[in-house]
């Protein structure tokens, strides 16, 4: 089955600031599209924004999923409605395991739940992530690199039909690296994943091809283009297209 992603014209403000001026993008399954722009260009905003966390007041636009007004849901029924968010800064939740995290998420969406140990252990061991690390309570005592894979685990679990990733790259060792772009990639065609891949470093991009990439710079999308343009990007910086995101204003 082929979904689609869509946001269209989307306006947000934190604080009373509008930080999001109008994007647009659509996702369709098994795509990956890019996002790289500067610091405070406003990619962490639009995932926030899109995934439903409270203080991101939307001024204006939509974001659908297969025509489903995502905007209207609580973040939890985005969630079940298929959509994933792969934090940049992974919190941490103690008391609360990654399998019964993973149980319960599939149960409470009606999905079968039975699975989710030996599911647990092979993506474990497809990530490179110690298995005896997810006894611990989600995310506590683990390293940077560590949490972003167990967030890769949990997407490979869950199989969302898209995953916003929020500087999964960051904090990464060229190893671990690989994996999660790796796995990310494989995803993309073991069960169509549809991917919204925010990053500031060519890298991630290598092993995880992106069909699209987009040059997010004050709160718009400034130019869009192929693989070529994350290249161009690495190679002459943002300032060129963070100086045509300040003309429209
Ligand atoms: P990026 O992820 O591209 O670095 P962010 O989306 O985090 O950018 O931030 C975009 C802008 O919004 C920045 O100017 C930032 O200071 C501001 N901003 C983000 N979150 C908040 C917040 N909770 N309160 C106030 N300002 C915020
Ligand atoms: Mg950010």
């Amino acid at each position: 089955m082929s979904s689609v992603l869509e946001i269209s014209g989307l306006r947000v403000a934190v604080n009373g600031k509008e930080i999001l001026r109008g994007i647009d993008l659509r996702v369709a399954s098994g795509e990956v599209h890019a996002v790289m722009g500067p610091n405070g260009a406003g990619k962490s905003t639009l995932s926030q924004a899109v995934m439903g966390k409270p203080g991101y007041e939307v001024l204006g636009g939509t974001v659908t999923l297969d025509g489903a007004d995502l905007l209207a849901m609580e973040p939890w029924q985005r969630a079940q409605a298929g959509l994933f968010l792969g934090m940049q800064y992974p919190t941490e939740v103690a008391g609360v395991g990654v399998e019964d995290l993973l149980r319960e998420a599939l149960r409470s969406a009606g999905r079968d739940s039975t699975q989710v140990s030996a599911s647990v252990a092979t993506e474990a061991a497809r990530i490179g992530l110690d298995v005896r690390l997810l006894l611990r309570s989600l995310n506590v005592d683990l390293s940077g690199g560590e949490k972003k894979r167990n967030e890769t685990l949990q997407l490979a679990v869950l199989q969302p039909r898209f995953a916003i990733l929020d500087e999964i790259d960051s904090g990464l060792d060229i190893d671990a690296l690989r994996a999660v772009s790796r796995r990310v990639e494989a995803a993309t065609e073991e069960f169509g994943l549809g991917v919204l891949a925010i990053t500031h470093y060519h890298r991630l991009l290598d092993e995880l091809k992106p069909d699209v990439v987009h040059i997010l710079a004050r709160g718009r999308i400034v130019a869009s283009g192929g693989p070529d343009l994350a290249r161009q990007v690495e190679a002459d910086g943002y300032a060129a297209f963070a100086d045509a995101g300040a003309e429209v204003a």
